[in-house]
């Protein structure tokens, strides 16, 4: 493994590089010696890369930002300026403004609101946002929105630099000219290429315009580092921001707008570039039209030995071995299906063209997808479709974590129950099985789960190893095999973990899902969907209250005066009574088909039945798809997990009812109640029809 990322981080590996291709023909070759059936798969995307990058202050005084990492004499592949991608964000507009500076925190929409309060508009003005809080995405989304004409992210070192520790290279934390690129793509309306949505982008695909394209981000945006953001915001007039957004630079934090006054430039070359997914297939030996799917991106930002290559090495080690056992004798009764995607950096590209390129038959072959995306150091944790929650814990359970001699589960387990909240550490301690997280997006899962329905797990060992050279030139063999897993036994670790997921759903007869998790957890959310309509109709009461008493705290602090809020109408009641019966319904049907399926192993299972029951239940996720999508994002069609619309990767359980509540979009929020409470019906059906086949009892038509 180490010497595989030596070879695959020793260039620059960005889409479009020449390096990239020739890590993606290496990594075919590689899946070819192991016995693999491997080929490179094509496509065309608009990927734009920076022609011209300017940022200047021109008043109160003249500061030219560096826009520059420097090389470092320690590490050997951070002087590849020719070579790699300058810091950008990609998918930000063509621009040349100027204009005053105002900062906005995080820049997530309640930063926006507690500006208004305080009678700060950014319309006109460039905002300056720090990284974290929300997807990069998001920020520039929202100061458009508020009539923003430019967008600067910068890194805080109070979250990302000398305040979390020692700096790069004496460190692993960011050093004050590293920046962080990264897409800032709308990507929660739809990833992948811009120009083809829904559909793969092959070489005759028909394109939209780029003006008509949605995710291409309307004004210019520019990620710097804190050592450029420092001059910019000690610049800054006016008031003093809150004490929650102050970041960790040694000045006096404002809001402006003010006296300072920057001039951003940006233009960038906007053709289309090739992308090269590699395929790699074992064919199955009784199912082989039963495809299981595993994944790990290839591009990287620049060397990007964290990310990706790290998740990528095991994802070798897993094809190498596997290659060996078939060398041996051994037939995956399923075809196995080992991917290494292109692109994702930019917008889950690679991943998402084939899936789209591949829906028909990934509809009816896929019985799992399984994704990692980089490594690290600590506990697994991992996230996916409910029905796999019991599946992954019992591979955990054989695997050993090799720091600690307990089992990567037990690992787990034992996190769970020192760090969550009292009723996650008393869960964690007595449940059956420890939780998975619910998918939101920010990898290549996401086409797979939200777009197309295939079953998926997304996971990977972390907790352990911090630092700060994400999407950075110190992103670098020598970062990770100084300050990361440096022994890669975690590398081992995270290819028997995936390697033995993927062995077991190859070789199951019986696919083995479980819905009873799936239930709970569903219950679950439809109790947040609750809790949440409670708290924002109490919240607008209150305020409402606290208006006609003439009740505002805030507003007797002299120094940071804020208006009063505006009363609002109440919020009406909502019904949430088909999601009620709908889940009654999925967990009734989760306990007669925990009996079925344990007598049915019990008694043996004939060859038809098995085929029957596979085939239904690889559709357990597309049950829980609705092809008009979600509001404003048809492409999203999973009715339970998708990326917030103004939180990105972040998850919305789900979304289209918690989004519209959120909102206080009041009979949007009872129409995507009565969806979702659909999607967990057509789930309990599909239980039940399984169950009737194990059961052997002739299917009745609804
Ligand atoms: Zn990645």
């Amino acid at each position: 493994m180490r010497e595989a990322m030596r070879r695959l981080t020793l260039r620059p590996h960005h889409v479009g590089s020449p390096y990239d291709k020739d890590n993606a023909e290496w990594l075919r070759d590689q899946f070819k010696s192991y016995g693999w059936d491997a080929s490179i798969e094509e496509f065309q995307v608009l990927f734009p890369v920076p022609t011209e990058r300017v940022l200047e202050m021109v008043s109160p005084t003249k500061f030219t930002a560096k826009l520059q990492e420097s090389a470092l004499a320690q590490d050997p592949t951070s002087n590849q300026k020719s070579e790699a991608l300058p810091s950008y964000n990609a998918y930000s507009a063509d621009g040349d403004v100027t204009a005053p500076l105002v900062y906005v925190n995080y820049g997530v929409p309640d930063d926006y609101l507690e500006l208004e309060r305080r009678g700060i508009s950014v319309k006109g003005a460039i905002v300056i946002v720090r990284y974290g809080g929300s997807w990069r995405g998001i920020k520039p989304k929202v100061a458009y929105e508020h009539g923003a004409v430019g967008c600067l992210i910068y890194s805080d070192p109070k979250d990302d630099g000398y305040s979390q520790g020692d700096v790069y290279p004496k460190g692993p934390y960011r050093p004050a000219d590293g920046v962080q690129r990264g897409s800032v793509m709308d990507m929660p309306v739809y990833p992948g290429d811009p120009l083809t949505p829904g559909v793969g982008a092959t070489k005759d695909a028909v394109r939209l315009d780029r003006k008509d394209a949605a995710t291409v981000m309307k004004i210019p945006v520019l990620p710097i580092s804190y050592g450029d953001a420092q001059p910019l915001l000690a610049a800054m007039t006016g008031r003093v921001a809150p004490e929650s957004w102050r970041g960790s630079l040694p000045i006096t934090y404002r809001l402006g707008p003010g006296v300072a006054r920057v001039h951003l430039k940006l233009a960038f070359d906007w053709t289309l570039k090739p992308l090269y997914d590699v395929i790699a297939k074992l064919p199955g030996s009784q199912y082989p039209d039963e495809w299981v799917v595993r994944g790990n991106h290839h591009d990287g930002w620049v060397n990007g030995a964290e990310d990706p290559i790290s998740g990528l090495v095991p994802e070798l080690e897993e094809a190498r071995a596997l290659g060996a056992l078939v060398k041996q004798g051994w037939k995956p009764k399923r075809t196995i299906v080992y991917a290494a995607w292109d692109g994702e950096e930019p917008a889950l590209l690679g991943s998402t063209e084939w899936v789209e390129t591949h829906a028909a038959e990934l509809a009816k072959k896929a019985v799992m997808y399984i994704n990692t995306d980089g490594n690290g150091r600590g506990f697994f944790g991992v996230g996916g479709s409910h029905s796999l929650e019991r599946f992954i814990g019992d591979v955990q359970k054989d695997i050993i974590d090799p720091e600690t001699n307990l089992t990567v589960w037990q690992r787990a387990q034992a996190q769970a129950v020192a760090s969550g909240d009292k009723k996650a550490r008393g869960e964690a301690r007595d449940r059956k099985d420890l939780r998975i997280d619910a998918l939101g997006s920010g990898s290549d899962f996401t086409p797979f789960l939200q777009h197309a329905g295939v079953p998926t797990l997304n996971g990977g060992f972390g907790g352990e190893d911090g630092g700060g050279i994400y999407h950075s030139i110190y992103d670098s063999f020598y970062w990770y095999t100084h300050f990361s897993d440096t022994s890669f036994v975690y590398g081992r670790a995270l290819a028997q973990t995936i390697g033995t997921a993927v062995m077991r759903m190859a070789d199951a007869d019986l696919l083995p899902f479980e819905f009873g998790n799936l239930a709970e957890t569903v219950q679950g959310y439809t109790a947040e969907l609750k809790e949440l309509h409670t708290t924002v109709s109490s919240r607008i009461a209150e305020t409402n209250r606290q208006i006609d008493d003439g009740i505002f705290t805030a507003t007797n602090d002299p120094r940071d005066p804020i208006a009063a809020p505006k009363s609002e109408p109440l919020a009406p009641a909502l019904n949430f009574a088909p999601l009620d019966n709908a889940d009654g319904s999925l967990t009734r049907a989760a306990s007669r088909y925990e009996k079925a399926y344990v007598t049915a192993i019990a008694a043996g299972i004939d060859p038809k039945t098995i085929a029957a029951f596979n085939e239904l239940v690889a559709k357990a996720d597309q049950a829980l798809l609705d092809d008009k999508g979600l509001p404003k994002r048809p492409w999203y069609k999973h009715l339970l997990y998708a990326p917030g619309l103004y939180t990105g990767y972040g998850v919305k359980t789900m979304p289209g009812a918690r989004e519209a509540i959120e909102q206080k979009s009041w009979a949007e929020a009872d129409v995507e109640i009565g969806r979702v409470a659909n999607a967990v019906q057509r789930e309990a059906d599909l239980v039940n029809r399984a169950s009737d086949i194990l059961e052997k009892k002739p299917r009745v038509q609804p």
